[in-house]
């Protein structure tokens, strides 16, 4: 929500609040509170184990429009992707909001040795733009690029910066971004436990089909999404694979072959 339309609200509270007698205050200034969407909160930094402020968006001020097939959300109020790249200020480790502790030893003596040498403390924390979220982001893939990470956390990380580029309207960056997403996506499944992690083998096999899909590369995504409806099919797999994504995967097929056929009509 931009700045001026919070401050307009607290102003509108303020006036209601005096209006209604001191007696009203303590519900009113709740209910702001309330719907106020960011707020801070403390972690500590696993690189220069300072504490810093992190901004989070309230779930219940905020709507799920939409999403694409690649799973890129469309929020009425605040957009939540914009506040997963947390940065520590001190420091410039920076990664996703999730995978803050996901590095070892040797991992953070490079993030020391290559960001924090050079890094300029500043902070990330409070309202995020686009350019900001944009900013913190890179930081992110920065810092998975000189630890050397997990391939399937630079493909996510990338899939969100293709998505920013998304809504940003600028195709050309967003396919670049999916490219990097489609080939860390794959090396992560050929080389990658995925067992018990955030991303499982199915829903790999999807992403990387959709990632082929939106690349222009038609046939190689028909392929993985064949894959993944074998694996469906397979008894061992019963009850490991959600249905509503079997069914889009079904549906993502019929587009593609309708839209081999409309080529091929036109040609
Ligand atoms: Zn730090």
């Amino acid at each position: 929500m931009p700045l001026l339309i919070v401050v307009n609200m607290f102003m509108r509270l303020q006036k209601a609040v005096s209006a209604a007698g001191a007696e009203n205050q303590p519900m009113e200034m709740n209910l702001l509170s309330k719907l106020e969407p960011v707020y801070q909160t403390e972690v500590k930094c696993p690189v220069c184990e300072r504490d810093f402020e992190i901004s989070k968006v309230r779930s219940r001020a905020i709507r799920l429009v939409k999403h694409d097939t690649d799973f890129c959300p469309y929020y009425e109020g605040e957009n939540p992707i914009y506040y997963e790249a947390v940065v520590c200020p001190h420091c410039g480790f920076a990664s996703h909001i999730t995978a803050m502790d996901e590095l070892n030893r040797i991992e953070k003596q490079k993030v020391r040795n290559f960001i924090s040498k050079k890094w300029n403390p500043r902070s990330f924390s409070g309202y995020r733009t686009w350019d900001n979220a944009m900013e913190a982001f890179k930081l992110v893939l920065l810092n998975l690029n000189v630890r050397e990470a997990a391939h399937s956390e630079i493909a996510r990380i990338c899939m969100r910066i293709a998505w920013l580029y998304r809504y940003a309207g600028d195709s050309e960056l967003e396919q670049c971004y999916l490219n990097h997403a489609l080939n860390s996506y794959k090396r992560a499944y050929e080389e990658e436990d995925l067992s018990g992690s955030k991303l499982d083998q199915f829903t790999a096999l999807f992403i990387i089909g959709e990632l082929c899909a939106r690349t222009g590369r038609g046939e190689e995504a028909l392929h993985w999404f064949s894959r993944l409806i074998k694996e469906y099919s397979d008894p061992r797999n019963k009850g490991k694979i959600p249905v509503r994504l079997i069914e889009t995967t079904q549906e993502r097929v019929q587009e593609i072959r309708n839209t081999d056929k409309t080529k091929t009509e036109a040609e």
